[in-house]
């Protein structure tokens, strides 16, 4: 693959063509390697974000790395200005959007909030395993953090510097609504655990209503260690059912089990999800395709800043023009 780890496309490069300058390739390709020797041969030194890719084992630093944009961009000469890199910033900031089932933006209907008004806050929070919070609301936890379920406000919020603010998180809101207007018993877990064909409702998810693991593929099929981190970084427990596999908690009575089955020379990678048999108490269907969105989102989102070993920044600055 021609891409530079720094995400440039020397496929679409004349200076290629020309042979003028070869192809860098991903951080852990031979291409990257080869080109290393050659920058250091000809300059005494080579690329810091290569040369940083290579030693971390991330193939492509805009999608693998999450500290990308990292100091090696914004303080080399190049390969993107600051508007760019600000950009990328700020965008990885954002809570990705979220489709339904048709491929709309997910919106969430006012009658949720209506319907939630009427249930009893004590008793969902022992059926959830939730906190009632001040008269009119309900902590709970999803994932690796607790979120307020503002029933008055209509909406969810997060805790950031101890304060409860508002998020602007459709899907986390739809489907967190979706289950607390339809739990309504408690259901003993880990009896049953299931796959997609499985449940009740097997035929809803094909084409494109599959489940959303592509994009998991696309991001680890390569690094299985990626994949644990971002796994361990949620708040996954380890479970023995693949090469790396977890239980991952949306809410504390709804688990998922993320499995990673790495490929080999037959097989390719793949990545399974199952359920515990009790999902189908409390969605539907098109509930547990949304589910699952939220969590593979939030995967493929992984840690923040990884803490690399960086300091080659500072010995390779150079401009290799
Ligand atoms: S910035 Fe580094 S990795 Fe990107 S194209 Fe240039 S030499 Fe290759
Ligand atoms: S820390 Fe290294 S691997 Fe990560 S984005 Fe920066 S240069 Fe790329």
């Amino acid at each position: 693959m021609p891409t530079g780890a720094c995400g440039i496309n020397c496929d679409v490069c004349k200076l290629r063509l020309l042979r003028i300058c070869s192809s860098c390739g991903s951080g852990r390709s031979v291409e990257a390697k080869k080109k290393l020797e050659a920058q250091k041969k000809a300059f005494g030194g080579s690329c810091t974000i290569l040369a940083c890719a290579c030693l971390n084992n991330k193939e492509y630093c805009m999608r693998d790395c999450n500290s990308f944009p990292c100091e090696n961009f914004s303080l080399g000469p190049y390969p993107f200005g600051k508007g760019f890199l600000e950009m990328q910033e700020r965008r990885l900031r954002e809570v990705p959007p979220a489709f339904d089932t048709h491929g709309n933006r997910v919106k969430v209907p006012d009658e949720y909030w209506e319907a939630l008004k009427t249930k009893d806050i004590n008793v969902l929070s022992n059926l959830t395993l939730g906190n009632p919070y001040a008269s009119d609301g309900l902590i709970i936890r999803s994932l690796r953090e607790d979120i307020l379920v503002d029933i008055m406000g209509r909406c969810i919020k997060r805790l950031k510097n101890r304060q409860w603010l508002k998020t602007d998180d459709p899907l986390l809101e739809l489907i967190t609504l979706v289950y607390l207007n339809r739990v309504s018993s408690f259901h003993p877990l880990g009896k049953e655990i299931v796959s997609k064909n499985d449940l009740k409702e097997a035929h809803f998810f094909v084409g494109l209503h599959d489940l959303n693991v592509e994009a998991l593929l696309e991001r680890y099929a390569n690094d299985i260690d990626g994949f644990k981190k971002a796994a361990e970084y949620l708040g996954g427990s380890p479970v023995k059912m693949a090469d790396a596999a977890y239980m991952l908690l949306p809410f504390p009575r709804v688990p998922l089990y993320y499995l990673f089955w790495q490929g080999d020379d037959e097989f390719e990678t793949r990545i399974d999800v199952l359920f515990d048999r009790s999902i189908e108490e409390y969605f539907s269907a098109s509930g547990i395709w949304g589910l699952v969105n939220l969590v593979s989102t939030a995967l493929l989102k992984g840690p923040g800043d990884e803490n690399l070993d960086q300091s080659l920044s500072s010995v390779f600055l150079l401009n290799l023009d």
